[in-house]
């Protein structure tokens, strides 16, 4: 059963330029290199007719229901807290990757420099602190948000299914909004 409390990721994709703003402030925020990032952009080409048009998806750890990197992990370096986010303690953490594999969507790096996993954690000190994550602030066009999952998944236009993403078995938080802002 989901948390009622559970926070996710608010997308609307038809929205998004593929700027990679929110790459780069998830980048810059958490201090990673160049070669690691923990929120991706990627470009999908739908043809509607004869016309083809670029869409993209955004996306990085969905803090799931069933998050497969908690299941997996040996030294249970993951866990969820109140409002369903799925952290990792990377003092726990002993680089065996098993998570990395188990992660449907690809969320989880390995750091080269100490050879431990790494992923998003929404910015929770930001949250905590009443502010948005910085992946959200990143974004000029505002097609990016963090909100209670249950509550936004009422409104018709809200849905688990984007170009590129859809629901599996790990119950994925993030949601797509369909209509344009
Ligand atoms: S997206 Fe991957 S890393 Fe994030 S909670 Fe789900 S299984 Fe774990
Ligand atoms: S910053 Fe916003 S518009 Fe740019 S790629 Fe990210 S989500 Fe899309």
């Amino acid at each position: 059963m989901q948390n009622k409390h559970q926070l996710g990721f608010i997308f609307r994709q038809e929205n998004c330029v593929g700027c990679s703003g929110c790459t780069v402030a998830c980048q810059i925020h958490n201090e990673l290199p160049e070669n690691v990032r923990l929120r991706k952009v990627d470009r999908y080409e739908i043809t509607n007719g004869k016309r083809v048009k670029d869409v993209w998806l955004t996306h990085s750890c969905m803090h799931c229901d069933n998050p497969a990197c908690l299941i997996v992990c040996p030294s249970k370096a993951y866990s969820t807290r109140h409002d369903g986010l799925v952290l990792l303690d990377r003092d726990l953490c002993t680089g065996c990757g098993l998570c990395a594999q188990a992660c449907p969507y690809g969320a989880v790096a390995i750091l080269k420099g100490d050879g431990k996993a790494i992923k998003c954690n929404m910015c929770i000190e930001l949250i905590d602190a009443g502010k948005k994550p910085a992946c959200v602030d990143g974004c000029p066009v505002n097609c990016l948000d963090i909100d209670n999952i249950a509550q936004v998944l009422q409104r018709t236009s809200a849905s688990k299914e984007g170009v590129g993403y859809g629901d599996c078995i790990t119950k994925p938080n993030m949601v797509i909004i369909k209509e344009r802002a």
